[in-house]
């Protein structure tokens, strides 16, 4: 099996590896470097009909083959991840400009911890029965949906791609699967692994193409009946727009703005670590990402002299770098962004504590988009930094008196995905948790994971939610069965 970066992506449909069937192809950028290193295919309707033709030939053996058939071939994938793990974790840095040994220490191990769990959980998947006592008896059945389309964003590139394509193959789904059109190198070697771990052809089709010529067009597909969806919240709007009037399934994780909330009485030096991962790892560009820290007033200058002090200390530089805590920005179009949200940030009143401002690569870097972690301070809890998501190395600092003005805060947001909590008082932590408009909710720590356990987010963070059972039920149909006796 190879799994070096070909020049030229190519897209999984049928089982084979194939060229865009219009022949176009899009640049794909290494941005620690600037340098183009391969072309991914603009894939489109033509190359969207071909895949899901496939998907559906395939759905008729595959939604009947024996679950523990399709236990040992999703293990095999997450093997085969394991086995390849340097080459994968190269090519997500490569793709994304995020630190090497991230790659290796969260983002390919997630995507084969997520094939195993629910290649294991499909095996345990088991359905209601309602006894009307000597009347009838109901059971549920919870059959395949079809042909379901998945659709991720560039961030955590192969580990939210594989987060739904698991779920959706394990359930006995056929799948039409884009990733970002960004980040599309993993998922090209995920076709060759999945070649090599004997998946049917069909079963799985991944393309890779933009938004506009391939996302949208497989929402729309009348053959695809159900699309889970990660990424921005105005995709997700457009993506229920389509799907809603179709009665399609959908599943839609979108953006996040997430206060970390910490009150005077936190474990001061596990806060601090955990603070500083939580508003930089990834470059800030973790939907769960605490942008907005809300810090209780009397340890509010102590707070912000060590924040800084440590923010300080992150070295930004090349992702092939141990030492790089900090990698690159994902692409140009979204570092021009970040950077256009600081310089918002500053005609607002904004006090930039830190950063606020590009910083030049050295070396085979020397072209790369890199930018400082910033913080700010002086801003108004409804002021456009504060309320709308920016996703990169910038959180800002706000402080609150009460209990209840830390809710307050937290909640003035159209975002609801995830909030952390720093306390040692349990009743307070369990208050706030209650009260805060977020789906997950972490006390103490914070990007801790059981995957069993329901992920996504309230208001415009999103629809639905992902991981356990959820998203095995998501991905079948419930059909009721009433038998009288
Ligand atoms: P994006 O919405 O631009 O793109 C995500 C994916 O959707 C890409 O594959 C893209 O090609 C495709 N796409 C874009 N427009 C589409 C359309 N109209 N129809 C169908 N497909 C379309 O998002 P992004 O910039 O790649 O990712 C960053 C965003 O993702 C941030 O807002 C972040 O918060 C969010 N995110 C959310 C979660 C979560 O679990 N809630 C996790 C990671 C990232």
């Amino acid at each position: 099996m190879n799994l070096t970066a070909p020049a030229h992506i190519q897209n999984y449909i049928g089982g084979n590896l194939q060229a865009p069937l219009s022949g176009k192809y899009m640049d794909n950028i290494n941005p620690a470097t600037g340098e183009v290193y391969s072309l991914t295919p603009d894939s489109d309707a033509l190359d969207v009909e071909a895949a899901v033709a496939a998907a559906k030939a395939a759905f008729p053996v595959w939604s009947t083959t024996p679950v523990e058939e399709r236990f040992k071939i999703l293990n095999r994938i997450a093997q085969l991840i394991d086995d390849n793990m340097d080459a994968l974790a190269l090519a997500e840095t490569n793709d994304n400009g995020k630190p090497l040994w991230l790659s290796k220490r969260v983002d390919i191990p997630r995507a084969s911890s997520n094939f195993r769990f629910f290649a294991t959980g499909i095996m345990h998947f088991s359905t209601d029965s309602h006894s009307m006592e000597d009347k009838a008896i109901n059971y549920t059945l919870r059959q395949p949906i079809g042909v379901v389309g998945c659709i991720s964003p560039w961030n955590l590139p192969l580990y939210l791609f594989t987060w739904k394509i698991a779920p959706a193959l394990a359930a006995g789904n056929c799948v039409v699967a884009k990733p970002s059109e960004v980040t599309p190198m993993t998922s090209y070697m995920l076709s060759i692994i999945c070649q090599e771990a004997g998946l049917p052809a069909g079963v799985l089709n991944i393309l890779h193409g933009n938004g506009p010529n391939c996302g949208s067009v497989i929402v729309a597909h009348p053959h695809i009946k159900a699309i889970s969806f990660t990424g921005s919240t105005r995709a997700g709007k457009d993506i229920a727009a389509t799907a809603a009037p179709m009665f399609k399934k959908i599943s839609l994780e979108l953006g996040g703005k997430n206060p970390n909330i910490i009150f005077a009485d936190a474990n001061w030096s596990k806060m601090m670590s955990t603070t500083i991962q939580s508003s930089f790892s990834n470059q800030g560009q973790i939907c769960l990402c605490g942008s907005r820290i809300l810090v209780e007033e009397s340890i509010y200058e102590q707070f912000k002299a060590e924040f800084i002090a440590r923010a300080q200390k992150l070295t930004v530089g090349d992702p092939l770098e141990d030492s790089s805590k900090q990698g690159a920005i994902v692409s140009k179009l979204h570092y021009d962004k970040v950077l256009g949200c600081i310089e918002l940030a500053k005609q607002e009143g904004g006090k930039m504590l830190l950063g606020g401002h590009a910083v030049k690569g050295t070396g085979r870097c020397a072209n790369g988009l890199f930018i400082a972690p910033t913080i700010i301070e002086g801003l108004g809890a409804s002021c456009r930094t504060n309320m709308e998501e920016i996703f990169g190395p910038v959180v800002t600092l706000q402080s609150f008196k009460t209990e209840e003005e830390a809710l307050e805060l937290a909640n003035t947001s159209d975002y609801g995905l995830s909030a952390t909590i720093w306390t040692q008082d349990v009743s307070r932590a369990n208050r706030v948790a209650a009260k805060v408009h977020s789906g997950i909710i972490w006390v103490n720590c914070w990007l801790l994971r059981d995957l069993r356990t329901p992920f996504g987010g309230f208001k415009n963070s999103g629809v639905g939610r992902e991981g356990g059972w959820d998203a095995l039920r998501f991905f079948t149909e419930p059909k009721n069965v009433c038998i009288e006796l």
